[in-house]
């Protein structure tokens, strides 16, 4: 594991909490990911927080992703206080937490497959409570025998037996937020931790009570907000950011062109440039240059106006600047 260790932050004050970024190592980061690690970071650093980063690396990971995608953000400007928490690493608390919860009678076998969980909920005529993706509990009651058998065809993935809890968090552009937190997987089938337990484990292992990340995830939150209720752990204050969008209003990715640090800078354009875009995109008065040209307006920042649409450049000589 490449360990990057960075003096903690000047700013940051004991007792003042944690924020963090966490991307997954899936390939470099685009402009998008990098104006969130900005703000995860200029957040964290604006209340005196410490700022910790996280690989989440469960699901798909691209050689050499994690450790462009560090230089990047320390080219940006960006500082953290060590270690960098690589998720992997620690499967094993994630399946001893999952073990407790099936302890506590709190989980239940899933032999499911996606497939038979869209048909499933095609001939019930929607998914439970009408949140998208629910799972329909066909597995909640089987019994023993049953599951028994059903593991000889497949190895089950393990569910929380939520009870469809009503959960509400509050975030600090979106407000409360309320979601029914239905049976979402823990443990995938190939026995590797799901996003939102591993999520939730490392954030209170990390000490951090700050969680900055793109709107997309904002339903994640009340799920996740539950699962920290289960644990004893401590609930994260959530600041759900808008998206960097395309021309077509789609999510910014690299097949729309000049997106990545790299190409940006292959293009003719420099740090400076991409910051003073992300500076504009946060509403910031005067020249930006650095991550700490936006701490130092951050109380001027505006996140009002929706998502930001970039448009790739093409080269410095096509006058590619952005709008
Ligand atoms: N790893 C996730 C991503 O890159 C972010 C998860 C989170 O911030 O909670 O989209």
């Amino acid at each position: 594991m490449t360990e990057i260790t960075r003096a903690p932050g000047p700013d940051s004050r004991p007792g003042c909490g944690v924020g963090r970024y966490a991307p997954s190592p899936s390939g470099d980061l685009h402009i998008g990911n990098l104006r969130t690690a900005v703000l995860a970071w200029a957040f964290a650093r604006a209340a005196g927080k410490g700022f910790v980063l996280r690989i989440e690396d469960l699901d798909r990971v691209r050689a050499g992703a994690r450790e462009r995608q560090l230089a990047d953000l320390e080219a940006v400007g960006l500082d953290w206080d060590p270690p960098v928490v690589v998720q992997s690493d620690r499967e094993p608390e994630h399946r001893a937490v999952v073990a407790d919860l099936t302890r506590r009678g709190l989980t239940y076998e899933c032999f499911c497959t996606r497939r038979e969980i869209q048909a499933e909920i095609a001939a019930a005529g929607g998914a439970p409570h009408g949140a998208p993706g629910a799972y329909p509990g066909t597995c909640r009651d089987l019994s023993a025998a049953e599951r028994e058998r059903r593991r000889r065809d497949r190895p089950p993935a393990v569910r929380l037996r939520a009870q469809a809890q009503e959960v509400t968090v509050v975030d600090r552009f979106a407000g409360q937020v309320t979601g029914t937190v239905d049976d979402m997987v823990l443990l995938r089938n190939d026995g590797r931790p799901a996003y939102n337990l591993a999520v939730v484990v490392d954030d209170a292992h990390q000490g951090v009570d700050q969680v900055v990340r793109g709107d997309d995830l904002l339903l994640s939150a009340p799920r996740q907000a539950h699962l920290a209720d289960l644990l004893s752990l401590p609930r994260v204050t959530y600041i759900h950011v808008p998206l960097v969008v395309n021309a077509e209003g789609a999510r910014l990715a690299k097949r729309d062109g000049a997106v990545t640090l790299e190409d940006l800078q292959a293009a003719g354009f420099g740090v400076p440039d991409v910051m003073g875009w992300i500076g504009r995109s946060l509403g910031l008065p005067g020249s930006v240059a650095t991550a700490s040209d936006v701490l130092d307006s951050f109380t001027l920042l505006d996140l009002t106006g929706g998502p930001w649409v970039f448009h790739p450049p093409g080269k410095l000589s096509d006058s590619g600047v952005q709008p």
